[in-house]
C-alpha cells in the first residue's frame, strides 16, 4: 500500500475540527489563552487630555516669551481633577497623569520653571502642546484591539484590562490525554531491569501539549498487552479527552497492539503510515467524541508527529491557526536524493556574518537517538523525491522552539 503524503495526512488530521466551545474567563487568568470573540475597547484611554509630565499646566501663549510669571489657580493631579480654568497670564501645577484643566494647552516641565509663592516664573518656553497625552491616543472606545483567534501575550491581557474588561470569551482548552505502551518501559527515576528503556514520550509530548495551551493528562505507562491498553484508553474518555495520543506500539511487531485495542473499542481508523521520516507508522482515526493519533514509539519520531500533527491540531481545537511555521535557511552540507518519504532532519543553525542562517543535519538521523534531538536547533524539511543538493543552497527548516 502507498504511503500517504504527509500534506494529504495532515488534512485529514484537521478535517472537520471546530474550535471547542467558548467560555468565560477572569482577564488576570487569560495569559496563553485564546479569544473566542474581536476584543473593543469599553472606554477612551487616555479619557481626557493629561500631562506626560511633572510641571506646570500653562497657554502656550503667555510662554512665548521667557521668562514669564504666571498666577496658580490650582493643582491637577492624577485622579483629581481641577475644575478652575486657567486663564491669560495663569498657570496650574500639574502632575504626570493629572487632567489638562480648562483653558490650558501646554505643559512646561518642573525642569524648566522655578515656584515662588502662588506664582510660577517659567524659565524656559515651550512648543504648544508639548507633554500632553491626547484623548484616545492609546485607544478609543470600539477600537477592537485584539482578535478573536489570537493568543494572549501577557501584553495582550494588560491591553484587555487597561480595555476594561473584567473577564473575557476564550476557548476552552482542549483536553489531551497521553498514553505510552510497551513492556520495556519503565519511569524515569525507576531502576530499568534487563532490556528495559526509560520512558521519555509522555513527559515530551505532554509538555508539548500544555506549551500549546492544552490541558494534558499523561496516563503512564501501559504493557503490551490488549486489555490494559484498552482500559487506558477507557480511562482518556472518561477523563473527556478531546484528543488520545499514544506511543509505541504502532508498527507490524507481534505485540503492536494499539491500533487493535482503538479498533476493539470502535475507532473509525483514518489512516495508518505516512509518508514521512521519522514517524511512517502514524495513525489516525475517531472513537466517538475523541481523535487519535497513534505515534510511533521511537522517542525522536514521537516528538516529531507530535509537532507535525498534535501541534496543529491542538490549535485548531483550541481556535487558533494550526499551521506550523516553516522558514528558509541555507543547507550547510551536501545530502543525498531523498527517498519517497518526507524527511524531517535534525540540524543545528548557525548564523552567518553575512545574514544567513545556515542549517546542517547531523551525520546520523537515527530516531532513537535524543541527545541529537536535544542538540538540534531545527528540522530541515526534504520533500520525498528531492534531488542531491550542495551545501550553500537553499533549504526548508522549522525551528524547534520546545
Ligand atoms: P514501538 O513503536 O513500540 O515498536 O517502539 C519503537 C522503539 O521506541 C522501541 O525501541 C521502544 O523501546 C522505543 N520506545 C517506545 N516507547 C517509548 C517511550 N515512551 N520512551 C522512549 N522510547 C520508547
Ligand atoms: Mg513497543
Amino acid at each position: 500500500m502507498a504511503l500517504m503524503p504527509v500534506d494529504k495526512a495532515l488534512s485529514l488530521v484537521l478535517d472537520g475540527v471546530e474550535p471547542l466551545p467558548p467560555e468565560l474567563i477572569a482577564v488576570a487568568t487569560a495569559h496563553g489563552r485564546v479569544l473566542a470573540a474581536d476584543i473593543a475597547a469599553r472606554r477612551t484611554q487616555p479619557p481626557s487630555d493629561m500631562s506626560a509630565m511633572d510641571g506646570y499646566a500653562v497657554r502656550a501663549a503667555d510662554v512665548a516669551q521667557a521668562p514669564a510669571r504666571l498666577r496658580l489657580v490650582g493643582e491637577s493631579a492624577a485622579g483629581r481633577v481641577l475644575e478652575t480654568p486657567v486663564g491669560p497670564g495663569e498657570a496650574a501645577r500639574i502632575l504626570t497623569g493629572g487632567v489638562m484643566p480648562p483653558g490650558a494647552d501646554t505643559v512646561v516641565i518642573q525642569e524648566n520653571a522655578r515656584r515662588d509663592g502662588d506664582f510660577v516664573v517659567i524659565e524656559q518656553g515651550e512648543r504648544p502642546g508639548r507633554h500632553i497625552r491626547r484623548a484616545g491616543l492609546d485607544f478609543a472606545e470600539g477600537d477592537v484591539r485584539l482578535a478573536c483567534g489570537h493568543r494572549l501575550t501577557v501584553r495582550d491581557m494588560a491591553l484587555a484590562a487597561a480595555m476594561n474588561h473584567a473577564v473575557l470569551p476564550v476557548y476552552r482548552r482542549p483536553r489531551v490525554a497521553i498514553l505510552s505502551t510497551g513492556d520495556e518501559l519503565v519511569l524515569p527515576g525507576a531502576a530499568p531491569g534487563p532490556g528495559q528503556i526509560v520512558s521519555s514520550n509522555g513527559a515530551a509530548l505532554a509538555a508539548m501539549a500544555r506549551a500549546e495551551g492544552a490541558q494534558a493528562l499523561d496516563l503512564g505507562i501501559v504493557p503490551d498487552r490488549l486489555d490494559e491498553t484498552v482500559a487506558a484508553i477507557r480511562r482518556a474518555r472518561e477523563w473527556g479527552a478531546d484528543l488520545l495520543v499514544t506511543t509505541g506500539g504502532a508498527s507490524v511487531g507481534d505485540y503492536d497492539l494499539v491500533q487493535d485495542a482503538l479498533a476493539a473499542e470502535g475507532m473509525a481508523l483514518s489512516f495508518w503510515k505516512v509518508a514521512l521520516r521519522p514517524g511512517k507508522p502514524l495513525m489516525h482515526g475517531r472513537l466517538g467524541a475523541m481523535r487519535v493519533l497513534g505515534l510511533p514509539g521511537n522517542p525522536v519520531s514521537s516528538y516529531v508527529c507530535g509537532l507535525l500533527f498534535m501541534t496543529p491540531l491542538l490549535r485548531a481545537l483550541g481556535g487558533r491557526e494550526p499551521a506550523i511555521e516553516t522558514e528558509s535557511a541555507v543547507l550547510g552540507r551536501d545530502l543525498p536524493a531523498n527517498d519517497e518519504r518526507q524527511d524531517y532532519m535534525r540540524s543545528q543553525l548557525h548564523w552567518r556574518p553575512d545574514g544567513a542562517w545556515v542549517a546542517t543535519p547531523f551525520d546520523v538521523q537515527d530516531s532513537s537517538m535524543m541527545s541529537a534531538l536535544a542538540a538540534s536547533d531545527c528540522l530541515v524539511v526534504r520533500e520525498p523525491h528531492a534531488p542531491a543538493i550542495k551545501a550553500g543552497h537553499p533549504c526548508t527548516i522549522i525551528r524547534l522552539p520546545l
